[in-house]
């Protein structure tokens, strides 16, 4: 495992912090860390409501990447509340080919720190249904 999944990993840990908000909304079960093209790390959580208000630590992690005036995304990397292997979900994947159309595919995403496991977006979501 290379230095900058660690340094990724560290920082998603750093704002994992499961938490009741309110009694419609609970935060911070799963935390992600996205690595923009120019090396910068950016981190979010879940943030779960009553009513689908919410969103995934991943797009909230990217959300805060483009916040900050960054719209590449190098690398992605989430601590799920479980130990199996665990990939965007459908969402954050749309978010991130719109983001890159061209080269979402080189994007890298792990799926299981503690196996080093990895993978990239362009396996995982092979066909755009935009771009059959
Ligand atoms: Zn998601």
């Amino acid at each position: 495992m290379d230095k900058i999944w660690e340094e990724m990993y560290e920082a998603a840990k750093a704002v994992l912090n499961p938490r009741t908000i309110s009694e419609y909304v609970t935060a911070g079960e799963v935390a992600a860390a996205v690595l923009s093209k120019s090396g910068k790390i950016y981190t979010g959580v879940c943030i779960d409501t009553c009513s689908t208000l919410g969103i995934c630590a991943e797009r909230n992690a990217i959300f805060n990447m483009i916040t900050n005036g960054e719209q590449e995304i190098d690398r992605v990397l989430c601590i799920a509340p479980f130990d199996s292997d665990a990939g965007p979900c459908g969402a954050c994947r749309e978010l991130m080919v719109q983001l890159m159309p061209t080269s979402y595919k080189d994007i890298k995403i792990m799926l299981n720190y503690k196996t080093g496991k990895t993978t990239t977006l362009g396996e995982i979501t092979p066909n755009w249904w935009i771009d059959y």
